[in-house]
C-alpha cells in the first residue's frame, strides 16, 4: 500500500538515523504540495491555490505565493480539497473488532498483536493520521503497537495510548461474564482497582510502562456483560485520586461515562474528556462548559451495535434507547457551546470506517466545518499536542489528506479519502 515516494522517504529517514555520528547529516528531503482548495481549520475558511512546502517530516511553509525550489518534487493536488490529517480521539486499535469481548481469551497476546496490525493500517488509509486509543483488554498491547508504528515496522496512525482500562472489579473495563472460579492472568486484569490507593497504584504502573493518558471507567458500559450503563462505578474519591495521580506524571484522564451522575463526578474530579457522555443532563452540560471538559460523543456506532448479527443479546438490551438519547444530548451540548472532539469508539464498528461519524455530527447540528474542526484542531487540543498536529501550519508534522470534492458541501466525501500523507511520507494516492 505504501507507494514509492513513501518508501523512498522512509528509506531516507532510516539511512539518516543510521549515519555514523562523525558524518554530517544530509539535509532532510524536501517536497511540495500544490493544493487547489485548502481547508484552513484554524480560521474556518477555504482558501484557493496554496503551496505547502515540506522538509523531512515537518511542514516548512504554507502560502499562496511560495516558490518551490528547483528540483523539489511537487505533488499536484490542484484539483482536490486538502485538509489536515484527521484525528480520532476514541479508538481501540489493539483490540479486535469483535462484538464478544470474551473472544480475547481465545487468542494469545502474540496473536492479538499480529492480527490487529490491519486495524492500524486501515485507519491510516481512511485519513486518520493520529488516534487517541483509549484502552485495551490485553494490557500494554497498545503501547507495543504505538512503538512499532513509530519505528516504521508497519503503517498506522500516530498513536497515543492508555495501556489498560482503570476499572472496578467486574466493572465496565473488566473481563466479565466468566465463571467465578476462573482466574485471569495479570495482563487481562491490569487496571482493576477498588480504592483511591489502588487507582493510584495502577496509574503509577501504567505511567511507568509508557501510557500517554489514563482511561477510567466512571459508570457501567453497554458492551460489558453484567454491566449497567446507568450505574455509578468509581466514587468521586477514586476519580479525584485518578486525576491527581495522572497529573503527577503529566498525564490527562479520559473518563468513560454514560450515566448523568457518573459524568458529573468525572467532570468535577477534573478529567480532560468524557467519553460517550450519553445521558449528560443540563447540570452536566453546564459543568462541562465551566470546567472546559471535552465531550467525545460516539454518536454513530449505535448503527453497528444494532445491526451486527452476532451482537450479544444483553448488549442490545443495554443499548436500547441510549442511541437516540445520546444524539439528542449531543445537539443540546453543542448548542450550549461545550467543547467537542471527534471520537468513534472504533472497534465497535469495524476499523477504518471512522469517517462515517462526520455525517451524524452534521445531521445532529454541527456545520461541516465544526465537524472537521472536532477531528483536527479540537482533537489536537484535547490530546495536548496542538504544536504537532491538528492543522496545516509551519512547524507542524506533515500530516495531510485530500479528497476529490468539497467536504463542506457534502460531508460524506470524507468517507473516501484520496490522498494520505503522514510525517511527510505518502501512504495513499488515488
Ligand atoms: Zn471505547
Amino acid at each position: 500500500m505504501i507507494n514509492r515516494i513513501a518508501l523512498l522517504m522512509l528509506c531516507c529517514v532510516f539511512l539518516a538515523a543510521r549515519a555514523p555520528a562523525e558524518q554530517a547529516p544530509a539535509a532532510a528531503p524536501q517536497s511540495a504540495i500544490r493544493a487547489g482548495k485548502f481547508i484552513d481549520v484554524e480560521s474556518g475558511r477555504t482558501l484557493s491555490d496554496q503551496i505547502i512546502l515540506i522538509r523531512g517530516t515537518k511542514i516548512e511553509a504554507v502560502g499562496p505565493d511560495l516558490k518551490v525550489p528547483e528540483g523539489v518534487p511537487v505533488i499536484d493536488l490542484s484539483n482536490m480539497w486538502v485538509l489536515p490529517g484527521l484525528v480520532d480521539c476514541h479508538t481501540h486499535l489493539a483490540d479486535a473488532h469483535d462484538s464478544e469481548p470474551l473472544n480475547v481469551l481465545k487468542r494469545t497476546a502474540v496473536e492479538m498483536a499480529y492480527f490487529n496490525i490491519p486495524n492500524a493500517q486501515v485507519t491510516l488509509m481512511a485519513g486518520f493520521t493520529t488516534v487517541r486509543d483509549v484502552g485495551v483488554y490485553r494490557a500494554l498491547n497498545d503501547v507495543a503497537m504505538r512503538d512499532a508504528i513509530a519505528q516504521g515496522i508497519f503503517a498506522g496512525p500516530r498513536m497515543y495510548v492508555a495501556g489498560a482500562y482503570i476499572t472496578i472489579s467486574e466493572g465496565a473495563g473488566d473481563m466479565t461474564g466468566l465463571a467465578p472460579d476462573i482466574q485471569l492472568p495479570r495482563d487481562l486484569r491490569f487496571g482493576v482497582a477498588n480504592s483511591p490507593w489502588e487507582v493510584r497504584e495502577r496509574i503509577r504502573e501504567l505511567a511507568h510502562r509508557g501510557a500517554d493518558h489514563i482511561k477510567v471507567l466512571s459508570t457501567g458500559a453497554v458492551l460489558t456483560h453484567g454491566s449497567n450503563p446507568k450505574s455509578i462505578e468509581f466514587t468521586p474519591e477514586e476519580l479525584r485520586a485518578a486525576v491527581e495521580e495522572a497529573h503527577n506524571f503529566g498525564l490527562r484522564v479520559a473518563a468513560h461515562a454514560h450515566a448523568a451522575e457518573g459524568i458529573k463526578n468525572a467532570i468535577r474530579a477534573g478529567v480532560a474528556s468524557i467519553e460517550h457522555s450519553t445521558l449528560i443532563d443540563d447540570e452536566g452540560i453546564a459543568l462541562a462548559k465551566q470546567h472546559g471538559t471535552y465531550l467525545v460523543m460516539d454518536i454513530y456506532d449505535g448503527e453497528c451495535i444494532q445491526t451486527q448479527a452476532d451482537e450479544p443479546a444483553d448488549f442490545l438490551e443495554h443499548d436500547r434507547d441510549l442511541d437516540e438519547a445520546q444524539r439528542r444530548n449531543f445537539t443540546k451540548a453543542l448548542r450550549a457551546g461545550v467543547k467537542m472532539a471527534y471520537g468513534t469508539d472504533a472497534g465497535v464498528c469495524p476499523h477504518g470506517l471512522n469517517a462515517r461519524q462526520f455525517a451524524f455530527m452534521v445531521k445532529y447540528g454541527m456545520t461541516p466545518m465544526q465537524a472537521i474542526q472536532s477531528a483536527t484542531v479540537n482533537a489536537a487540543d484535547l490530546i495536548g499536542h496542538s504544536e504537532l498536529f491538528g492543522s496545516i501550519a509551519a512547524g507542524k508534522s506533515a500530516d495531510i489528506i485530500a479528497v476529490k470534492s468539497d467536504p463542506l458541501a457534502d460531508i460524506h466525501v470524507l468517507e473516501h479519502v484520496a490522498f494520505v500523507m503522514k510525517e511527510g511520507a505518502v501512504y495513499k494516492r488515488e
